[in-house]
């Protein structure tokens, strides 16, 4: 599934390869895949609408077109975007596809059908419902160590929880939470509020060391015979999966002290963790 950094490096693949085309028409578009309004009414407020920039909040994609609307797209479990050629074989489980004036296509392929995207008025954004109840980007420079230690402060979850919040800080998902609590050594199931400061200001430093790790290294991709797999725009695989300590290792020994990774449920959610290592 998409965290920060996949979404990341697909914003940076489509800011090279779309800034600057022109949206011509949109087809293929499946109903589950647009919310609020047809493929219809989708392509009517895209056509003819340059894309000025791509931006990115949290695990959220911000395409920003010239006739003052956003597209926002959220990947969810499998979600992906292809640029293709106009000689290219179509992209399997299309659920829109957006024809760009120079003969080139943007696909939005989906196996599962759960991401999706919708289009609203740019200077609507800030009170935007889904984006207004996200905290700060986790790559966002004004989130100090200073920011997190009031949210640390403020909230009595266990740490892994917290991480997942996307209202306390956006990005971090189940992979990357269990990721840093390791690199901080500290257990996923303390409370926050137990937390001293010099633990919450190693705790900002995992986070932001982790997250940009895992951009410069393309990303998380597991099983690359998968169809849910996590490709960037180039339909290219990231190559942080096996730079992760924990998460799917359990069973395995701790690279650090070799005791054997744990796997507990925690809120639903698989928790992987060095009982050692994390206290
Ligand atoms: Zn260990």
């Amino acid at each position: 599934m998409p965290e920060l950094p996949e979404v990341e490096v697909v914003r940076r693949g489509l800011q090279t390869q779309v800034v600057g085309a022109t949206i011509a028409r949109v087809t293929d578009v499946h109903p589950r895949a647009v919310l609020g309004m047809t493929g219809r009414q989708l392509g009517a407020q895209v056509r003819g609408a340059r894309f000025e920039a791509i931006g990115r909040h949290g695990k959220y994609l911000l395409c920003h077109l010239s006739n003052g609307r956003t597209i926002i797209a959220h990947l969810r479990m499998s979600g992906k975007f292809r640029v293709i050629g106009a000689a290219d074989s179509p992209v399997p489980y299309t659920r829109a596809r957006l024809h760009l004036a120079d003969g080139r296509s943007l696909c939005y392929a989906d196996v599962r059908t759960l991401g999706n995207m919708r289009v609203v008025a740019t200077d609507q954004l800030a009170g935007d419902p889904s984006l207004g109840i996200l905290g700060i980007d986790a790559l966002d420079p004004d989130f100090t160590s200073g920011y997190l230690r009031e949210r640390v402060r403020a909230s009595r979850r266990q740490l892994k929880v917290f991480l997942l919040d996307q209202s306390n800080f956006a990005g971090v998902g189940n992979i990357y939470a269990s990721e840093i609590c390791f690199l901080v050594g500290i257990s996923p199931f303390r409370r926050t509020n137990r937390l001293t400061r010099a633990e919450t200001e190693r705790l900002h430093r995992a986070i932001v060391d982790e997250l940009t790790a895992a951009v410069e290294h393309g990303g998380t991709t597991f099983d690359v015979n998968s169809p849910h797999l996590y490709l960037d725009a180039n339909g290219q695989p990231g190559r942080h999966a096996d730079c992760l300590r924990v998460y799917q290792r359990h069973g395995l020994p701790c690279r650090s002290c070799g005791d054997t990774i744990r796997r507990k449920v925690q809120q639903q959610r698989g928790t992987f963790y060095c009982p050692k290592c994390q206290r």
